[in-house]
Formats: C-alpha cells, sequence, structure tokens
C-alpha cells in the first residue's frame, strides 16, 4: 500500500516512510491510494476469529511489505493484548469499552502500534528519533506509555497546562526515562499549532529526526479500525447492523471507523458526537466549513477547535457534502447534558459513564427519538476514573480505582513549562 498527500504536492510514500515522517512535506495529511475490501467470510464468519486474527487481517494491506508477517502478528498481539467487551447498558444501548489498556483511554490502542512499528524501522539505524506530540489530556499518557523504554526514540508531549485532569496529567509527566513533557501555557490549539510548526521548520527537522504521534500519523490512526471490527464481532443481531456513536474531538477515531466501513464493514449509521467543540457538526448541518477556537468542557479530550482529521473524512466521500451527512449525523452535546447524562444513566442502570461516554450517549439517545427502531453502540473512550469530580459529583458514588490508576498518585510530577509560542519549543529542542 502506497501514501498520498492530501495536498497532492508531495511523492507517494509507502507505510514505513508515512510513519517515519507523520505529515508529508506538503504538510498534506498521508492518506492511503486504495480503500482494501474486507472478504464476505471475514465479515460474516467474524466471529470464529480471533482478536489477533482479525488485527493481522486488518492491517496487513496497510503495512504491505514495510513489516515481514510474524513481525505484524507480534506487534498487532502486543497491540491489542487487553480485552475490548461490548457490555449492554440498556435493551437499545450498548457500551463497547475502550479503556482497559495501561493508560485507562483508547489512545493505548494505536500509540502501542505505533510505537512498536516505529521501534521495528528504527531497529538498524543510530540517528535518533524525537516523536512530538500534542495533547488534549489522554495522547500524551498513551504515547508516553507505548513509548516508554522503546530505544532509539525520545518523546516530547505538549500538554495545555491546568486543561487535564490529575490522572491525565500524572500519566504524562512521570515517566521520566525518554519521556519528557512540556507543559504549554495555552490552549490544546495552542500546542497543536506548535508542534505542526516544527515540522515546518527546516533548521529543526535537519537537527533532529521528527516524527508526530498525533492521530495524523497513519500509524496510531489506521489501527483505531480494530475498534469496530471488535464491536461487530460481539454484535449479536448481524441482520441489523448498529448504530455506532463517537465521541469526537480530532476525529481520528470515527474516521477510522468510516474507513472499516469503507472496506465492507456493515454500520447502520455513524454518529459524530461532540461537545461545545462542534465545528463538523456545523458542516453536517450546514454544507460549510469553519474552524472555531477551542472552548473548554468537561470532555476535554475534545477539546478540539480545529479537527485534523475532517480533511480525511471529506477525502473518503470525494467531498460529497450530502454523501458525508448521510453517513453521519452530528450532536452537540452541552456540559449541563453531560452531567446529567452521567447521573440519569448511574441511576437507572448502575452504569458509569465518562464525560466522553456521556456525551455519546447522549447523542445517541438524541438519534433514537427519532429513530425509535434502531439500536446502537457508544464507544466509551475513557476509565471514569480520569475524571473523578465530574463523574462522581454527577453519580454521588465513589468510582473504584483500577489498580494502574493507584499506583500513579505515588509519583512525582515532572514537566517544563513554557510560552504557547514555536520559539519556545525550538528553543527546547534546540538545547
Ligand atoms: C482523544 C479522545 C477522544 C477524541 O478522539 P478523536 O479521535 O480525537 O476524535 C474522545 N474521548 C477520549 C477519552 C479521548 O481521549
Amino acid at each position: 500500500m502506497n501514501y498520498f498527500s492530501l495536498h497532492q504536492q508531495s511523492p507517494v510514500v509507502d507505510f514505513r516512510d508515512a510513519t517515519l515522517q507523520g505529515q508529508a512535506p506538503d504538510k498534506g495529511l498521508y492518506f492511503p491510494q486504495s480503500i482494501p475490501v474486507f472478504e464476505k467470510d471475514f465479515i460474516f464468519h467474524i466471529e470464529s476469529l480471533s482478536p489477533a486474527e482479525i488485527a493481522f487481517r486488518v492491517m496487513r494491506p496497510y503495512t504491505g511489505n514495510t513489516i515481514p508477517e510474524e513481525d505484524l502478528l507480534r506487534i498487532v498481539s502486543e497491540t491489542i493484548g487487553f480485552p475490548f467487551p461490548l457490555v449492554d447498558i440498556t435493551g437499545s444501548i450498548a457500551s463497547l469499552e475502550l479503556f482497559h489498556g495501561p493508560t485507562l483511554a483508547f489512545k493505548d490502542v494505536g500509540a502501542r502500534f505505533m510505537s512498536r512499528c516505529l521501534g521495528y524501522f528504527s531497529r538498524d539505524t543510530d540517528k535518533k528519533t524525537t516523536v512530538l506530540v500534542a495533547t488534549s489530556g489522554d495522547t500524551g499518557g498513551a504515547v508516553a506509555n507505548g513509548f516508554l523504554g522503546v530505544d532509539g526514540v525520545d518523546v516530547v508531549i505538549l500538554y495545555p497546562s491546568g486543561k487535564v485532569s490529575p490522572v491525565q496529567e500524572l500519566q504524562l509527566t512521570t515517566c521520566g526515562q525518554n519521556i519528557t513533557a512540556l507543559e504549554v501555557d495555552g490552549s490544546f490549539d495552542d500546542c497543536q499549532a506548535m508542534v505542526k510548526d516544527a515540522f515546518m521548520d527546516a533548521s529543526l527537522m535537519t537537527h533532529r529526526k521528527l516524527t508526530s504521534a498525533n492521530s495524523i500519523n497513519v500509524a496510531r490512526w489506521l489501527p483505531q479500525q480494530l475498534y469496530y471490527l471488535f464491536a461487530w464481532r460481539q454484535w449479536k443481531d448481524k441482520d441489523h447492523p448498529p448504530v455506532i456513536s463517537v465521541p469526537s474531538g480530532n476525529f481520528g477515531n470515527l474516521c477510522a471507523g468510516l474507513l472499516a466501513h469503507c472496506s465492507g464493514l456493515p454500520v447502520k449509521q455513524f454518529i459524530a458526537a461532540c461537545n461545545a467543540n462542534d465545528a463538523v457538526v456545523d458542516y453536517l448541518n450546514t454544507g460549510r466549513y469553519a474552524a472555531k477556537k477551542a472552548v473548554a468542557t468537561l470532555s476535554n479530550a475534545m477539546d478540539v477547535g480545529s479537527p485534523s482529521n475532517f480533511v480525511r473524512i471529506l477525502q473518503l466521500f470525494q467531498n460529497d457534502h450530502h454523501l458525508v451527512a448521510q453517513k453521519i449525523k452530528g450532536y452537540s452535546v452541552s456540559d449541563a447534558q453531560t452531567k446529567e447524562t452521567i447521573a440519569k444513566v448511574y441511576r437507572a442502570t448502575g452504569y458509569t459513564l465518562d464525560p466522553h461516554g456521556a456525551v455519546a450517549y447522549h447523542a445517541l439517545q438524541e438519534y433514537q427519538e427519532n429513530n425509535p427502531l434502531e439500536k446502537g453502540l457508544i464507544l466509551e473512550t475513557a476509565h471514569p476514573v480520569k475524571f473523578p469530580e465530574t463523574v462522581e459529583a454527577a453519580t454521588g458514588a465513589q468510582i473504584p480505582v483500577p489498580d494502574s490508576a493507584r499506583e500513579l498518585f505515588g509519583r512525582e510530577k515532572k514537566s517544563i513549562r513554557i510560552n504557547p509560542e514555536f520559539s519556545a519549543l525550538k528553543e527546547f529542542l534546540f538545547s
């Protein structure tokens, strides 16, 4: 498989180069030149396959001949080494729990896959690779954990000061070793802009071998398709495919689901569940797209005003607004609705949603009001313990703390504070 730049001004590259570069030289995002088609047998007998076999079969066309089959099988097996259960909340809404990985959020899969691919690709080069990543909350921890101790790779994480939860902050600031956290006095969009500037800076690029671990990197983006296949594997009523509600910020996750759907995965309807950061919802409703300034919400990992992966969604549907709006229904969910949803669902069912899952739940419920016969699932993208204040205030109950989080609280935060300007980042990277 080769990848082209969505700006069309760069040569096509294979999976290895797309992963190492992150972004194309013309600043476009890489996109696969063709969309693989799943075999009918694969889809309709998916229960007979193990998650590792599914992961291998989905990823193999994308990695092509850049990773030998035995290595790919090892990489995908390590990537998905934890459960992805589909749990019924009500008779018509199930939760695909994506928070059973080491950092308790769904970004573990992309980060683990990418770190292992990068480790494989750098196994016989001397020059260190620096992974540069901006995080609105969960990416940082997942990337830090995924890359910790990987030879030949340094990781620099930019996060907005005061805008991530305590567990998130500990996950990304307490690793040490090859991981450095830069605490930026600004928003996630500032962090993302600084990272983008770094990739455009010729002097920096010759000084360090830089790559990005944001969802713009194909090695992080593509394996997210697996969630949707794992959901389908556990979906009982194969005659009536699910409506899938995806809590969305940078739109990597939803776009990966759409990609799997274009390859032949049955999905009745996608729902883009957004918080107040609703540029894509506006586009779906009006056909006009305008990036917005990010505003802070309770579902902070989705506080993105200018989602990077939106252009990939347009590409998938040849810029046809009608088609995009048919495949995806968009909902914007307020903080008040988010809290109310956490409280109501807990009271009615005993299930504890995190704020991101609650946004997805509310959106799916709104959809079902007009489509009462449709059953669906939400992607529950984070463990509620990552957002204890919001969740415990809404449910009135204490969240049992998983072992991996309890251990974090004994650790010391280490970060370097910098201004929200590219010059500050550049100075750090040259130092
Ligand atoms: C990153 C994140 C999202 C948003 O995912 P995108 O792929 O950026 O749309 C949603 N929920 C949680 C918990 C996240 O960490």
